[in-house]
Order: structure tokens, then sequence, then C-alpha cells
């Protein structure tokens, strides 16, 4: 039974920082859908002898070795060869294919150069698999139990080359194997935090792959239950989530993969209100944000971008005096800032963002990174001060998070 597999990129220009490797990642998506675990990728440059050392490798340790790229017509696109001689396998030349390429340049009103002929020759005893939307066939090799298979590089090319004649074909070898994936977000933890508490959790289970990712203000908890019916596979998603879900309370925000701004757009349109938010150090990156949701326009009245004092005083009504006294990095001024926005826009609520993003202007007694929130609704007003860690974009990033995350404890409260 199959169960492992390894993807070797190939082409020099992966390597560097112009082109990036997307399509291993898509193909470990595909493969884990099916049952098949991805336990390495390597990305290989035009090298022949690099290559046929990597998909040998590769072949000893995985199930399924999959290459992509390097089927091309020119010279340094060796992959057809150097599959060959690592499989120990000749390359054959079939007539049909070169048939079929000299119809398809024609049909474009061009003779087909000679060097496409290459890609006429496949690895002995492979399966050709027939590409109608370029002119590289891929080939997929059996040695022994074991599948071999080369895919062209363009994703527009590949991608249906392997959904439509590769995965059913593993799919035969895998078994019935079936994957439900959830995904749960939590705010205000940290990577080792989150995992203290859920680790005693997913541990209990058999055959959950769990995967915790720190993604700049959130952590992501994925997971992925493998059964042999869906039914069952679903049955023990559904209960590790309910039961994560439970250990972490509010602090999850999700448990089907939603933005922080998606689920308090949602929060917001269950209850038929609107918001409006009032930023100074985050220049409108929460109205960006919440608008960036579809249908944000139910709930979403207006930002308003206070930079200045005067900005403050004449949009949202701070009172000149609060600025004096406590400055615009205050609770003082973000109530104001808040209250203000609630009053001009007529909104259900408001939220305010005001801070220190840096690398300047950090004083002793308010560091880069202070921040201070406040929410204005019909609870009345309260206000949160936090000391953000990172450079000006993450503390920026991380103030839009908590401003919305303030919203949404809120709102989950009210
Ligand atoms: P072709 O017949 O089009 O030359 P090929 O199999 O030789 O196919 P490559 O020449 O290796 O493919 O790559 C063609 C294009 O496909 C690249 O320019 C790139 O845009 C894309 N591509 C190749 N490999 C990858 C990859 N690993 N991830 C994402 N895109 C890729
Ligand atoms: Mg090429």
């Amino acid at each position: 039974m199959l169960r492992s597999a390894e993807i070797i990129a190939i082409g020099s220009e992966l390597l560097g920082p112009s082109r990036v490797d997307t399509n291993s990642l898509w193909l470990t998506g595909k493969l884990s859908d099916i049952g098949i675990e991805v336990q390495l990728k390597t990305v290989v440059g035009d090298d022949g002898a690099r290559l046929e050392e990597a998909i040998s490798d590769a072949l000893k340790r995985a199930d399924v070795v999959i290459t992509t790229g390097g089927l091309g017509p020119t010279e340094d696109d060796i992959t057809r060869g150097c599959t060959a001689k690592a499989l120990g396998r000749e390359l054959v030349y079939h007539e049909a294919i070169e048939a079929t390429l000299r119809d398809r340049f024609r049909a474009w009103g061009r003779e087909m150069p000679e060097i496409n002929k290459r890609q006429a020759f496949v690895i002995d005893g492979a399966e050709i698999l027939e590409n109608p939307r370029g002119s590289a066939v891929g080939m997929l090799t059996s040695i022994g139990e074991k599948r071999v298979v080369n895919l062209p590089g363009p994703p527009r090319e590949n991608q249906p080359m392997f959904t439509e004649l590769v995965a059913p074909r593993l799919k035969e070898l895998v078994g019935d194997v079936f994957v439900e994936r959830r995904e749960m977000k939590i705010v205000g933890m940290g990577e080792s935090a989150v995992d203290e508490i859920a680790a005693p959790i997913y541990t209990s289970y058999e055959n959950v792959q769990t995967s915790i990712l720190f993604n700049r203000t959130e952590v992501e908890l994925q997971i992925a239950a493998r059964r042999d019916t869906q039914e069952e596979a679903a049955a023990v998603a559904d209960e590790l989530t309910r039961r994560l879900a439970d250990a972490f309370g509010i602090a999850m925000f999700t448990t089907t993969g939603e933005t922080m701004e998606a689920v308090v757009g949602r929060l917001l349109t269950e209850r038929g209100e609107t918001v409006a938010f009032a930023e100074s150090c985050t220049g409108g990156l929460v109205s960006r944000r919440i608008t960036e949701v579809p249908g944000s326009s139910v709930y979403f009245l207006e930002g308003l971008v206070a930079y200045s004092y005067q900005a403050k005083v004449r949009i949202l009504g701070v009172r000149q005096e609060t600025l004096d006294e406590f400055g615009a990095v205050s609770a003082e001024c973000a109530r104001e800032m808040a209250e203000g926005a609630l009053r001009v826009s007529g909104a259900t609520h408001a939220v305010s963002i005001t801070g220190i993003a840096g690398p300047d202007g950090g004083t002793d007694e308010k560091p880069v990174g202070t921040v201070f929130f406040a929410y204005a609704g019909p609870s009345g007003t309260r206000s949160i001060k936090l000391i953000l860690p990172g450079d000006r974009y993450l503390i920026r990033w991380r103030s839009s998070q908590a401003a919305l995350d303030l919203l949404r404890r809120t709102l989950l409260r009210q």
C-alpha cells in the first residue's frame, strides 16, 4: 500500500529568489487528501547528476516520487533522461507523441521545431500522461509497488494532469483512507502556550496529524483525521475540534479557518449591528481588513484616520485639553476617539487605536509598541493598553488585530 511520497521540483530558477516552487505545496495538499503523506521535498537545479541522485535517493525512501518541471524541449530540460537513468530504464521513441505534437503545432499555424522531437522520448514501460494543455507529456512508471510520476512544470498543465490522471491511479493503490481537516485559530497566545493546552488533547487520538503555526498575530491549529470512512473521519475531526474549542474558550476565534475580520463581520451581521473605527497609528489598516470581506458594507459604516492632533480634534471631537494633558497615545485620547467615532458615524459600536509604531517616538514611560485601544457602544466605553512587540510593520498589524479582537470579545460578551 502506498503511504509516503517525496516531491522533487526541478529548475534552476526555483533555487533563486525570482520563482517560488508552489507546485510541491499544491501537490502535498492533494496527496494528503488521498491519504499519502509527503515527507520530503527537494528543489534541484538543472544539474543532471544531482537530479539523478535525488530521484534514486527519493525512491529508496518513499512509495511515490513525483517530479515537476524540466520536461520541455530544450537542452536544460533534463527530467526525462535523468529519471530514466535513475530507474535504470531506456528512453524509447513514440511516434504517436511526435505526430500529436506536429498536429498541435500545425493547428497553431506553425511547424514543429525539431528540438520538440525530444519530447517524444518516454521512459520504457511508463504510462504516458496526455497533456492537452501543453507540449510535454507526463509519465507514470511502476517500480514494483512504488510509483514514479513526472509532471510538467507549469501549474496550469500539471494540476489537471495530476487531478485527472494521477490521483485516481494512486488512490486505487492507497485503498480507502479518508481525511477530514479542520482549521482553528487562536488569538492572544503564543505557539508554545497553545501547544501546552492542545497537546494533551490531540495526542490522545490516533491517526490525527496536528500542526501549529504562528502567523503574525494568531496561532493556527490544523488537524487532519484519517479513518477508513468519511463519516468516521468527520466524527473524529468534529469531536477533537469541539474539545479544543472548549479548552481555549474565547481565545479561539474560529474553528472553520475564517479570518478575524470575517468573524467580526459575521457577528455584526448576525446581530444586525454596525461599526466605525477611529484609527491613528494603524492608518486605515483596520478599515482595510474589514472591507476585504465581501458584504462588509452591511455593517461597516466608516473608518476615520485621524493622525494629527488637529484631525483628532476636528474629525473626532477629541478635546485639546486631553491631548495637552495626556498626549495622543493615552487611554483618555483613545476613549474620546472611540466616543467621537460613535457620535459622528451613528454606528452601534466604535473602536479606536492610538499608539507608537516606531521606530522613533518611544519614551521610557511609553516605549515603542505602546498602543491604546478603546471601545464605545451600548455597554459604555472601555479602554485597554497593550505593549506590542515587533517592528513598525508588526506593531501596526498586531494593533489592527487587537482592535478587531476587542470588538469581537465585546460582541460575544454582550
Ligand atoms: P515546458 O514544456 O512548459 O517547458 P517544463 O516541464 O519544462 O514545461 P519548466 O520549464 O520546468 O517546465 O517550467 C515551466 C514554467 O512552469 C516555469 O517558468 C514556471 O512558471 C512554472 N513552474 C515550473 N516549476 C514550478 C514549480 N515548482 N512551482 C511553480 N511553478 C513552476
Ligand atoms: Mg522547460
